[in-house]
């Protein structure tokens, strides 16, 4: 459904607060042929959201466009829902995906040929330090750091690529080169 000649799916996964937000909105700042699809979600505004990170919803939206099949993939993630809106049928252009490892697995059962990239945090200390910067607050950045820990297992198992964010720059760079080769061989 969303896969088109000469276009690939990026699928980047990771916990909160190892940057994978961060880096998306950067390889797509760099790349006009990379789209980043917009999540609904059911989850509050964050202080550090921008206005067009999510498609912020209640439950009964999201629960009436899952019933209509408006969803690639969907997922509960601590307490709230997160979905890939089906995309429109777009010009062949590459779709960067930010979703958690479960959704991963949805994407990976409907088109293997998706290149899957696990961004991780140094350490679980730094994690933790940059989830409470953002404004998690204790409880929620432990429970992030814990799911944090089982994600790894998953994305392990899907056999994803890790990366790891020690420094955005070159992390940026590491990955556009990434998606770059992914592309060349999709020819
Ligand atoms: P956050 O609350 O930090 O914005 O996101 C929590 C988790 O949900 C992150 O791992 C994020 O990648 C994931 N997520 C965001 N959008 C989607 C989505 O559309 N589908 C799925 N499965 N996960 C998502």
């Amino acid at each position: 459904m969303i896969r088109h000649r000469s276009s690939v799916v990026v699928v980047l996964s990771g916990p909160g607060g190892a940057g994978k937000g961060t880096i998306a909105r950067a390889l797509v700042e760099r790349d006009e042929g990379l789209v980043l699809s917009r999540s609904w979600t059911t989850r509050p505004r964050r202080m550090d959201d921008s206005a067009d990170a999510y498609v912020f919803v209640d439950r009964a939206a999201f629960e009436a466009r899952r019933s209509d099949g408006g969803f690639v993939e969907w997922n509960e993630f601590l307490g709230f829902m997160y979905g890939t809106p089906t995309p429109d049928p777009d010009e062949g252009r590459n779709l960067l995906l930010e979703i958690d490892v479960a959704g991963g697995r949805q994407v990976r059962d409907r088109l293997p040929g998706a290149l899957f990239l696990f961004v991780d945090a140094p350490d679980d200390g730094e994690l933790r330090r940059r989830l409470l910067g953002r404004g998690d607050d204790a409880e929620r950045a432990d429970a992030r750091v814990d799911e944090a820990a089982r994600e790894r297992l998953e994305a392990d198992e899907l056999g994803y690529r890790w990366v790891v964010n020690d420094n955005l720059e070159a992390t940026v760079e590491l990955v556009a080169g990434l998606i770059h080769d992914h592309r060349a061989s999709q020819d």
